[in-house]
């Protein structure tokens, strides 16, 4: 089947290649670097499937363009997929696929990568001590051990962030629509929102963006939130309103902030852009703060978690082609 991949990174090619290349029946992969939106959907044009990743714009016109060209599979190179309108794919004929399963162990090791950070202050640390200065003014941190620990979302990635910082010597409070038995295990409680944001001195978001999470880190979420308290997001950059974040931090209210989302990243991340201005003044003001430590989505950037994508994504061509369907198959709620 020919395939075009879109948005395609030194990576993604090496990754798809090594993957297609060990698969039975290698498929046609064409790559650009171009992300998918409604003018490049025509590239597309005379392929039956095309690949995305997690920034590519798959609306009503993109999918309506696409489906014109010819395309009946979209896979997702991710495991969110909020970034694709179901409906209208369904709409369409155009099956969509994600990679549900793929290393979240590569996710929750990078959120616990980002709390030490700005726990720590290794960000600033690791830049004093390359200019000769060897000052611990300011880089004070808190012990892990004993404080307690919110996980909002329970499900891959955040189970397995709990059973990490279980490790750190914490009470894990836990909010989630489903609870999961293997959580409770830990020793995790399950309680509302609003307990989860009094109580605890650690939260992290492992969520998916949805309507229903949109905006869940707003004025009044931080309001409620612990002075003083960390907060990490690996998960979606809109489950935080980005503009009540700076306002929460101006005031002094949160203590330190590890961000590798941001709600208007499409754009701005996955490129070079150091030779140029940022445009952006909600993120340039987030930049000032030495409390904030962002990082370009790269909580999934691991060997393992490369292999697996591209592996999935090259099962999820051959079902396609096949006419069986797996368990990455999305279907409108
Ligand atoms: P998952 O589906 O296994 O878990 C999500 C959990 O959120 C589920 O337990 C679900 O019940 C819960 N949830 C849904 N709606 C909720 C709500 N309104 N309130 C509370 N909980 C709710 O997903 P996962 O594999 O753990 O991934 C979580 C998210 O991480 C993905 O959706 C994606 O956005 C993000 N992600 C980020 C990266 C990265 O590189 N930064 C990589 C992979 C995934």
């Amino acid at each position: 089947m020919r395939v075009l991949i879109y948005d395609a990174k030194r990576y993604d090619r090496e990754t798809l290649q090594a993957a297609n290349a060990s698969s039975g029946s290698p498929h046609e992969l064409i790559f650009v670097e171009s992300q998918l939106n409604v003018q490049t959907a025509s590239l597309a044009d005379g392929f039956r499937a095309a690949s995305i990743f997690v920034n590519d714009d798959a609306s009503a016109l993109t999918l309506e363009r696409l489906a014109r060209g010819g395309v009946r599979l979209l896979t997702l190179r991710s495991t969110g997929f909020n970034n694709v309108d179901l409906d209208v794919a369904a709409r369409c004929g155009i099956t969509v696929m994600r990679v549900a399963n793929y290393s979240p162990y590569a996710v929750a090791e990078f959120a616990v990568a980002l709390l030490q950070t700005v726990n720590r202050k290794v960000h600033r640390a690791y830049n004093r001590t390359r200019e000769g200065n060897f000052l611990l003014d300011g880089l004070q941190g808190h012990d892990i051990h004993g404080k307690t620990v919110g996980v909002i979302g329970t499900g891959r990635i955040g189970a397995i962030f709990a059973r990490i910082m279980a490790g750190f010597g914490v009470t894990l409070l836990g909010h989630d629509i489903v609870s999961d038995p293997a959580c409770v295990q830990l020793g995790m409680r399950y309680v509302s929102l609003d307990e989860l944001l009094a109580q605890s001195d650690i939260i992290s978001l492992h969520t998916p963006l949805l309507p229903s999470t949109y905006h869940m880190i707003n004025a009044a979420t931080l309001a409620r939130m612990k002075p003083g308290v960390i907060l990490i997001n690996t998960s979606r950059g809109a489950l935080i309103d980005t503009e009540a974040l700076i306002e929460a931090l101006k005031s002094g209210h949160i203590g330190a902030v590890g961000l590798d989302v941001y709600e208007e990243e499409d754009g701005l991340f996955f490129r070079d852009r150091s030779d140029q201005i940022i445009t952006d003044d909600v993120f340039a003001r987030l930049m000032t703060f030495p409390n904030v430590l962002v990082t370009g989505h790269q909580a999934f950037f691991t060997h393992e978690a490369l292999s697996q994508i591209a592996e999935t994504t090259i099962r999820n061509l051959t079902d396609f082609e096949a006419g069986h369907t797996n368990e990455n198959l999305l279907q409108p709620r």
